[in-house]
């Protein structure tokens, strides 16, 4: 079976492009009935209409929401996740750098005044 997307040469009994991913021979009728017997295939159809590509704006609201909406569901959950776990962790990856910031700025201040040097009450020796 011909790929009605790429041309690519299949098999008679292909029921995907095994190039490009493209529903071919029985499903590549484009009506629904089709597309519910792949309904729990490893592709995502467009839907009819298609959707717009501006969903992806949601995502400023909720990360992931578009790609779900698109039908990466489980992809989107991913991307979810990844931006709640990063949110969780920023703070503590702060927390660290102050911390490591701490330690170098004291342990200057002590080479200074070690020194014999006046310091300042404020003053940072980050260098
Ligand atoms: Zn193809």
């Amino acid at each position: 079976m011909k790929c009605p997307s790429c041309g690519n040469a299949n098999s008679e009994t292909a029921r995907f492009c095994i190039r490009c991913g493209t529903p071919i021979g029985t499903v590549s009728t484009g009506n629904s009935g089709t597309r519910d017997d792949l309904a729990s295939s490893d592709f995502v159809y467009p839907r009819n209409p298609p959707l717009s590509v501006h969903i992806c704006w949601l995502n400023l609201f909720l990360g992931g929401a578009a790609q779900m909406i698109h039908g990466q569901v489980a992809k989107g959950l991913a991307i979810l996740g990844a931006m709640i776990l990063s949110n969780l962790m920023l703070p503590a990856i702060l927390a660290i750098a102050i911390n490591i910031a701490s330690v170098i700025d004291a342990y200057n201040l002590g080479k200074t005044l070690k020194s014999g040097k006046a310091v300042k009450k404020w003053d940072f020796f980050l260098s």
